[in-house]
């Protein structure tokens, strides 16, 4: 395995850092308390080529390899302090262009996938419903029924980032209850559809700035050509863009984990208390260092996971254990940021506390820990 980055990559991982740095920052503490989405942030991104980072040049995107995508994830991470924005892009591009850009027929790549790539069009799965979460096909209930014209859909979906502001949603629904999960099928569906509704933006913890509502289906008439694979694919179809969403949605974390981990070094060799930079203590150093520690190996079994990827490798064991990897790694690496700042840690105008906030959520989305390593029991026969 040859860990080694071209100059060409090392170049465009400089050029997402900075643009990042200068581009995606804008009244973020602002933006955060009102729960506000940039969508001029997320259009500059598109016109880096971020969005198509992973599409074929045919359909406007960049047809990068996979260890430049994660790089480049990886470089928003650092520079971009907006984790809400990240989000919402991860989500855009795991959850609807990959699914999309794998099963759909050539009417419908062409259709979707330019202006998803270009920014005009956001994006975003529809699974998760008010009665089912992890066990999101056992328990599903939405319904989509087969009519001379098309399919009739009907149901809610919950927790659906993006939805207030996006134009397709890739969404799952039952067309054969009998068959339980084998009758499970999945759909484009335009945001203009007559019986969409979406509602209204919900308040959260953290990831403010990613906006996130209900989607209700109130017998929407679907055309006959808006499903996504053939009736019954759905698991195959989820399987595949959760395996993307699991392995990358947490890619940019690397690189917020890395920006934690600098400016905790900072501080803690500026501020002095007791004759002396914080820093020459041993419970602060050695947190900092548990940070180094946290940040390697998270990042190499993310390499790693990119290697295999290119590599034509099955993921699925290996991006539930990156997924559970990052997610706890930065929640524990933002909690000894704000410990190490003290009490300006914890004050809104720091912009130390909102990454722990942020992070909480890596823990439920995309499957909960505890599902990813339910997952990776199962791998090892438990
Ligand atoms: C920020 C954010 C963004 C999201 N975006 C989307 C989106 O765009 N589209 C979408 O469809 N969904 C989305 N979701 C929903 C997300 O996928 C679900 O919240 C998640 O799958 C968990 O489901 P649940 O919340 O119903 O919790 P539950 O499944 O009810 O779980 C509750 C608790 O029980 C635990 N638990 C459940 N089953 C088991 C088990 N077998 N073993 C051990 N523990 C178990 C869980 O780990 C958790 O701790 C998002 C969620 C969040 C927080």
């Amino acid at each position: 395995m040859d860990f080694s980055w071209s100059q060409e990559q090392q170049d465009f991982y400089d050029t997402v850092v900075e643009f990042s740095k200068q581009e995606l920052n804008n009244d973020l503490i602002r933006r955060d308390l009102e729960s506000e989405f940039d969508r001029a942030a997320w259009n500059k991104c598109a016109e880096l080529g971020i969005l198509g980072l992973q599409v074929p040049e045919e359909y406007g995107g960049q047809g990068a390899d996979v260890p430049t995508t994660y790089l480049a994830m990886e470089g928003l991470g650092y520079g971009c302090r907006d984790n809400g924005l990240l989000f919402s892009i991860g989500a855009h591009m795991w959850s609807a262009i990959s699914p999309i850009e794998r099963f759909g027929t050539e009417a419908q790549k062409q259709k979707y996938l330019p202006g998803m790539v270009d920014g005009s069009l956001i994006g975003v799965q529809g699974m998760t419903e008010p009665g089912s979460g992890s066990d999101a096909f056992g328990q599903m209930a939405t319904t989509a029924t087969k009519t001379d014209d098309g399919w009739v859909l009907r149901g809610n979906k919950t927790f659906i980032s993006n939805a207030p502001v996006a134009d397709v949603f890739v969404v799952f629904a039952l067309t054969d209850k009998a068959k339980g999960w084998a009758g499970i099928s999945t759909f484009i569906v335009d945001r203009d559809t007559p019986g969409v509704e979406i509602g209204a933006n919900f308040k959260k913890m953290g990831l403010r700035t990613s906006t996130m509502s209900e989607l209700t289906f109130d017998d929407a008439l679907l055309p006959e050509d808006a499903i996504l694979a053939k009736p019954g694919m759905g698991m195959m179809v989820f399987t595949h863009s959760m395996d993307w969403e699991r392995g990358c949605i947490l890619a940019h974390a690397v690189g917020t984990m890395q920006r934690q981990l600098e400016t905790a070094v900072d501080y803690a060799k500026t501020r002095e208390q007791y004759g002396q930079p914080i820093g020459k203590y041993q419970s602060i150093s050695h947190m900092i260092v548990d940070m180094k520690i946290r940040l390697e190996s998270a990042r190499l079994l993310m390499y790693q996971l990119a290697w295999m990827k290119e590599h034509g490798k099955d993921t699925k064991l290996q991006s539930a254990m990156v997924n559970v990897t990052i997610a706890e790694a930065w929640v524990q690496t933002s909690l000894d940021s704000i410990q190490i700042h003290g009490g300006y840690g914890y004050m809104t105008e720091s912009e130390v506390e909102r990454d722990l906030r942020d992070a909480l959520a890596g823990r439920i989305y995309s499957g909960t820990s505890q599902i990813q390593k339910n997952m990776v029991a199962r791998f090892l026969g438990l």
